[in-house]
């Protein structure tokens, strides 16, 4: 037992969003919804997609140096250090420039600018969505050429059940926030100071009073997003409004032990969010693979990076 404790106090010192359970739960509630205009295969990957749900918390070991500390910025971002940067960049390596422009145009906290300490929340989503959509294309052209698609298809349930561990994390607000873990800065209304509300909000309030059927009848059909990195962010713009929310039931104590029906609420609204989103991604990746691409691909908007 002691331990067991000691591993959930050395787990909870990270931002862990949603905890194991959070996490299982978003991925299986939009696997379950997906529409039957989706790959059958798809549909029947409910288990190891809800597996999948946790799967970049588990590359956070130190025994994976490298691992750890390469993906570790892509759980958050913190918006308001990018309050001056609207609309974000599409691409990760414009989103650096621009941040390191800034450090260097600042003299105070200048290190608060540098990505890894900004997190790059949206650029993982997007690109792991892009990997998926990537499958998809290969998928319609191997069963339109009737050929094999058993190996594209365990791709596809990768990075389907992949991208839903960034997307859940974006619906927890604490993981879009420079108050990511106990009130910084001016605190009028008294908001916790210490490092404990991330976890006991995402992870222990979670695992103690909430399952995947509190939130299911929450998720509904899916929505073809118009520009999927635009409404991303605007997902997670709406996620930082929640920010102050959370430090409020922490203040009311709604999230010690069974909690209050405030915070059910409000947490089992938060999770639907996350597993619609998902769904809605999974679904716009779908339909936007269709589409053929461009036989002279352009840049969009960033400079094309050397090869090396
Ligand atoms: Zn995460």
């Amino acid at each position: 037992m002691l331990v067991l404790n000691i591993l959930v106090l050395m787990q909870s010192e990270v931002a862990i969003a949603w905890g194991n359970e959070g996490h299982t739960a978003v991925n299986r509630v939009a696997a379950e919804k997906m529409p039957t205009t989706m790959p059958r295969f798809l549909r029947r990957a409910v288990v190891e997609i809800a597996y999948l749900g946790p799967e970049p918390d588990r590359w956070r070991s130190p025994s994976e140096f490298a691992l750890k500390n390469s993906q570790e910025p892509d759980h958050f971002i913190d918006l308001e250090r990018v309050s001056w940067l609207d609309p974000l960049p599409l691409g990760r390596y414009e989103f650096y420039r621009k941040l390191y422009e800034k450090r260097a145009s600042t003299t105070d906290h200048s290190d608060d600018y540098l990505p890894e300490h900004v997190g790059l929340q949206p650029y993982i989503t997007m690109e792991v969505y892009g990997r998926l959509k990537a499958a998809f294309r290969e998928y319609r052209q191997r069963v339109a050429s009737h050929q094999p698609t058993q190996a594209v298809q365990q791709a596809i349930i990768f990075y389907a059940g992949w991208l839903g561990h960034y997307v859940a994390d974006g619906s927890q607000p604490l993981h879009t926030t420079i108050q990511y873990n106990g009130w910084v800065g001016a605190n009028p209304n008294g908001y916790t100071t210490e490092h404990r509300i991330h976890a006991q909000f995402e992870t222990a309030y979670v695992a103690a009073n909430i399952t995947a059927k509190d939130f299911a009848g929450l998720v509904g059909s899916p929505e073809r997003l118009e520009d999927p990195f635009s409404g991303y962010v605007a997902y997670l713009r709406q996620s930082n409004g929640l920010v102050e929310n959370v430090y409020a039931l922490e203040k009311a104590g709604a999230f010690t032990g069974k909690g209050s029906p405030v915070a059910f609420d409000f947490t089992t609204h938060r999770l639907a969010a996350g597993s619609q989103m998902l769904l809605n991604l999974w679904y716009t990746a779908w339909l936007e693979s269709a589409a053929p691409v461009p036989e002279h691909p352009t840049s969009v908007s960033a400079p094309v990076p050397v090869k090396k």
